[in-house]
């Protein structure tokens, strides 16, 4: 079943939090992940988008039905920097998520807190000035369909991005295992950024697509069985 599975990533935006309404149905959120209850003063929350349902500049698109496998899965996950899963710690838990709609467009909508500790204080200052601005998440996957012969596109001859009797070839990412993080990177070639505070539901331009999965040299091999993907 691991044959098929691809880690990687995909880059999306940091939003801003939060409102003074919903700090009780926020706290109580937050304390579902902690060990002991917190104070509101004790973290930061911060919402970002993590992938939605348009294709990337790399040809490939998420199903909705994907989207909300990961809407489900995000809750509970980690918040790291630069996909770091060897040398550092998290910085934050995504304690909740929701699909957010607009325009026909569907995205992957989590929370995140992070606390207030002397060692988080310039990751925080950082978010909220505006200088950490972009997020990826880290994630797995099955199958890449192509969408014109709906086979593995690593297998059906198909290239991402040409044109087969007026359907511009992209896929699918189909059959999400696992979202394994989020992670703040450094800002990517897309424009996204934060919002300000109150801006929660501001329009959000397009997200970065920063990886490197649809380069038809990466998607060839189908060995190893796992491989991570990196989009820095
Ligand atoms: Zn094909």
């Amino acid at each position: 079943m691991h044959q098929h599975t691809r880690a990687f990533r995909r880059a999306g935006r940091l939003l801003a939090l939060r409102s003074a309404e919903d700090r009780g149905e926020t706290a109580e959120a937050v304390n579902a992940m902690a060990l002991r209850p917190l104070a509101p003063e004790e973290y930061a929350v911060f919402l970002l988008d993590l992938c939605h349902n348009e294709t990337d500049r790399h040809y490939s698109r998420f199903p909705e039905e994907e989207l909300e496998t990961i809407n489900a899965l995000t809750p509970g996950r980690p918040l790291m920097e630069r996909h770091d899963l060897r040398g550092s710690l998290p910085r934050g838990v995504f304690f909740r998520s929701r699909l957010h709609r607009e325009n026909g467009r569907v995205s992957v909508r989590p929370e995140v807190y992070v606390l207030r500790t002397p060692e988080n204080a310039g990751f925080i200052r950082h978010i909220e000035g505006g200088v950490y601005r972009e997020t990826s998440i880290g994630f797995a996957f099955q199958k890449p369909e192509c969408v014109i012969c709906a086979q593995d596109i690593r297998r059906c001859g198909h290239t991402p991005g040409q044109t087969y009797d007026g359907v511009t070839c992209h896929y699918l990412m189909r059959g999400v295992k696992e979202v394994i993080e989020g992670s703040v990177v450094p800002a990517g070639s897309q424009g996204t950024g934060f919002v300000a505070r109150g801006g929660v539901d501001a329009e959000a331009p397009t997200l970065a697509m920063a990886r490197r999965w649809a380069d038809p040299a990466a998607l060839a091999p189908l060995t190893p069985p796992e491989r991570a993907w990196a989009d820095e």
